[in-house]
């Protein structure tokens, strides 16, 4: 019984003892093809281009088999397909491999291939150490004996075919392929990762080769580019906004907010570039200010007309802009242009100026004669002849009133342009003096009323004293002006009536007429130079669109306020105010 126990027991360690052993050979056996598998892995993870991927793809599969060659055909667009020999191959043979993995590539989901288009576009990447015994020898084969095709798999998508050939038959052995699918899969993640590298790599050469683009576009721009970040300090000037803005004593790259550098510099003009540069910071676009960065000693200093806009990120134009974009345009030609036309209608204007005083003056001394004459004819008895005379030189008199009112209406016009010039170089020159504004507008409404034939004026003066400082000539210019759009706007006539009255301590006098009105589209332009309405029954109102410009411009420069209201068919009302004594200091 013991011996049977113990025979039994011998039987169970050999048994347990050939158990281990197989174990261990398990193991050796599982060690290998670990350290195997990490040799390949560590090989394609070294691979850094598609080339290197093929060196390590091909040794793998030269450790499995003794073979011809093996084939990668990715599904990039075109199609691309290397061929990888382990020796040299026939030009028969290659045809053949191309029509076999054509076919193959049909069955797994690559549509619209064909064997000649895989041709032209095959590469063949054939290793520099090539079977050396082979080299020499005649290139014979023809035929494929054996073939395998693998899909190369990443992430569930087939990105390609890997297929192997041989001339033997029977080289691709089945208790090796489930290795053989890991080694196309490890080839597979790495010619992904290389093309992901690659596209990373020609995306990046192209945003760079974008960047090199828009810096020489920057560069060689004719306009001056001035770049700010969100704080308002410069990050990038152009050549030209740097010859523009030369003038600047103070390094204006200085990496700090043009604020803090307007502060602490004596450049004129940098509180106004700061301004411009602020605006947009909030988010707005400015359009053409005008900066004058040049000495003003100079004729015309060199002007530019800055445009600036907010510079937003992704985050799109609700967030807070990360810096402003400004471009510089010198218009200093533009501005000497404008100022030879200036300079021209100045002095044609001065030209017509005087033969217009003399016109004014002779027709004034034939109005004061025939008034002398009717006069004294009314004193004396009625006579037989003052009978026939009397008509004659009314007639007259009346004629000769209408001449002094359009010489007046020429004067102004005349005025208008020649204050319009010099405005714009900011001479208009003021010359205050006492007067009394009823007297003045009774003079004006006297010669308005003269070749306003169809128009009643009438004049209502609500003030005690209308004793003011101010300039005499262009408050006249004024009141001539707004007079003579009440009586050319309203061409059915109608009452047009005048009214000076104190307003909260100041004067103010309003024309009121019966014309055409103005449509509200048009009210916040109307003071603007050179601003005309224009719709279909426009173009029978004659004038130049100066009038109520250079109005407002003297109005203001008097320190007073002027405006309108009206309702289109009915018609206007213009007002404006006038201090007793101007709050403007006498030039
Ligand atoms: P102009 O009369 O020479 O065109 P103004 O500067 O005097 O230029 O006036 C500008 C515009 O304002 C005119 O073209 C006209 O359309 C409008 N306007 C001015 N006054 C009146 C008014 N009393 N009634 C209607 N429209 C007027």
């Amino acid at each position: 019984m013991e011996s049977s126990v113990q025979s039994e027991s011998h039987l169970t360690n050999g048994a347990h003892r050939s158990t281990t052993e197989k174990n261990e050979d398990q193991l050796a056996t599982l060690s290998q093809e670990i350290k195997r598998l990490n040799t390949i892995g560590k090989r394609f993870v070294a691979s850094l281009d598609r080339f290197q991927v093929h060196r390590a793809l091909l040794a793998a599969l030269q450790d499995l088999y003794s073979f011809s060659a093996c084939c990668v055909l990715l599904k990039s667009d075109p199609y691309e397909l290397f061929i990888i020999p382990c020796y040299p191959l026939s030009p028969a043979f290659i045809q053949a491999m191309i029509q076999r993995i054509a076919s193959a590539a049909k069955v797994i989901d690559f549509p619209h291939i064909h064997a000649d288009q895989l041709a032209a576009s095959a590469y063949l990447d054939a290793p520099d150490d090539l079977a050396t015994s082979r080299l020499q020898a005649e290139v014979i084969n023809t035929e494929i004996g054996s073939s395998l095709n693998i899909p190369l798999i990443v992430e569930n998508r087939i990105i390609g075919l890997l297929s192997l050939f041989d001339e033997k038959p029977g080289t691709f052995d089945t208790e090796l392929l489930q290795i053989t699918a890991m080694i196309a899969d490890y080839a597979a993640v790495a010619l992904e990762n290389v093309r992901l590298r690659e596209r990373e790599n020609a995306l990046w050469r192209q945003a760079e080769f974008e960047r090199q683009r828009l810096e020489l576009i920057i560069r060689s721009m004719a306009e001056g580019l001035l770049i700010t970040d969100a704080k308002g300090s410069i990050l990038s000037l152009n050549s030209s906004a740097q010859r523009l803005l030369s003038q600047a004593t103070t390094d204006l790259k200085k990496a700090l907010p043009l604020r803090v550098l307007a502060a602490s510099s004596t450049v004129s003009w940098l509180p106004r570039l700061t301004q411009i540069i602020e605006e947009a910071q909030t988010g707005k676009t400015v359009i053409n200010q005008e900066l004058v960065v040049g000495t003003t000693g100079e004729n015309i200093p060199l002007t530019l007309s800055i445009s600036a806009a907010p510079l937003h990120d992704a985050g799109g134009i609700m967030a807070r802009p990360i810096g402003v974009v400004a471009v510089l345009n010198d218009v200093t030609s533009i501005k000497q242009v404008e100022h030879m036309k200036d300079e021209f209608v100045s002095v044609v204007s001065h030209e017509l100026r005087t033969p217009l005083t003399a016109i004014k003056g002779y027709t004034q001394h034939l109005i004061r004669r025939i008034e002398r004459r009717l006069r004294k004819q009314q004193t004396t008895e009625f006579s037989a002849s003052s009978a026939q005379v009397e008509p004659a030189e009314s007639y007259d008199l009346r004629n000769l009133h209408i001449i002094q009112s359009q010489t007046e209406h020429l004067e102004r016009l005349v005025s208008d342009l020649l204050d319009h010039s010099q405005m714009q170089w900011g001479q208009l020159a003021l010359h205050f003096e006492e007067f009394y504004l009823a007297d003045l507008l009774s003079e004006q409404v006297r010669t308005a009323q003269a070749s306003a034939e169809q128009h009643t004026l009438y004049l209502d003066i609500a003030v005690q004293n209308s004793k003011v400082m101010a300039d005499r000539v262009r408050i006249g210019q004024v009141i001539g002006n707004i007079l003579d759009n009440a009586i050319k706007y309203s061409p059915q006539g109608g009452q047009i009536t005048i009214r000076l009255q104190e307003k909260d301590g100041d004067y103010q006098i309003s024309i009121a007429d019966q014309g055409v009105g103005v449509n509200p589209e048009n009210f916040e332009h109307i003071f603007e130079r050179f601003y005309r309405v224009h719709s279909a029954a426009s173009h029978q109102y004659t004038g130049i669109g100066l009038g109520l410009y250079v109005a407002k411009a003297i109005v203001e420069g008097h320190g007073g306020r002027i405006w309108f209201t009206s309702t289109p068919g009915t018609g206007s009302i213009f007002y404006f105010t006038l201090p007793h004594q101007p709050h403007v200091l006498p030039q």
